[in-house]
């Protein structure tokens, strides 16, 4: 029997490196996949459909939505964010693990309809990294960094559903180091319930006389 892949949920502060961290994941082993979202935002310069994000508009969303084609969907910044459904189970039942890179309303629906999802979340070493990465960026104004940077005050109050908190002083450290909770994870008893369940009882099938 095949080992199903994991479900593996990256938030993390706003200027935290998600980005980075699931790229470097991505070149180093070739068991993850991302899920590419769908959005009602308009694209920025330099994105493209497809890779960063399905864009649409709020008429086809909320269709998705009714045929119960997202496995998770929320509002952010005034615009839709969704998971689309039919992607992540088939690369799960294909063995491979899935990153999803969202954000917290989303990850906790995810937990509550896969509780064997694994929850990571990215934080900088210090607020003043923080704050000096966002300032670093150079596209966005002064009150749009403010303003992710009270979003992260608040989601810091919220993250208890989260298993583990990384801390990326280092991507390819802290890369590894998602990495390694994910190989932990794919051994943990709870992720491996149908799998040992089947061997159960192959064994008692072969063996009790
Ligand atoms: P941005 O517009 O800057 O690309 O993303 C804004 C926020 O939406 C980020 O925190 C990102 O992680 C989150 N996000 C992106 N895709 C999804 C999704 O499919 N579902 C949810 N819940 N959040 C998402």
């Amino acid at each position: 029997m095949a080992k199903k892949g994991l479900l593996i949920v990256l938030s993390g502060f706003s200027g935290a490196g998600k980005g980075t961290l699931i790229r470097k994941l991505m070149e180093a082993h070739d068991h993850y996949v991302l899920s590419v979202s769908m959005t009602t935002r308009s694209p920025r310069e330099g994105e493209q459909e497809g890779r960063e994000y399905f864009f649409t508009d709020e008429a086809h969303f909320t269709e998705m939505i009714d045929r119960n084609g997202f496995l998770e969907h929320a509002v952010y910044s005034g615009n839709h964010y969704g998971t689309p459904r039919a992607f992540v189970e088939e690369q799960l039942t294909a063995g491979k693990d899935v990153l999803l890179e969202i954000e917290v309303q989303g990850a906790l629906q995810v937990k509550e309809r896969f509780p064997e999802a694994l929850l990571i979340y990215v934080v900088t070493p210090t607020v003043a990294e923080l704050r000096r990465r966002l300032e670093g960026r150079g596209t966005e104004s002064a009150e749009a960094i403010a303003r992710r940077l009270k979003r992260a005050a608040d989601e810091s109050d919220t993250l208890a559903s989260y298993e583990y908190i990384v801390i990326n002083d280092d991507v390819t450290r802290c890369a590894e180091e998602i990495h390694g909770i994910v190989q932990g994870a794919r051994c943990a008893t709870a992720r491996n319930a149908d799998f040992m369940e089947e061997m159960r009882k192959a064994l008692h099938a072969a063996f009790d006389h």
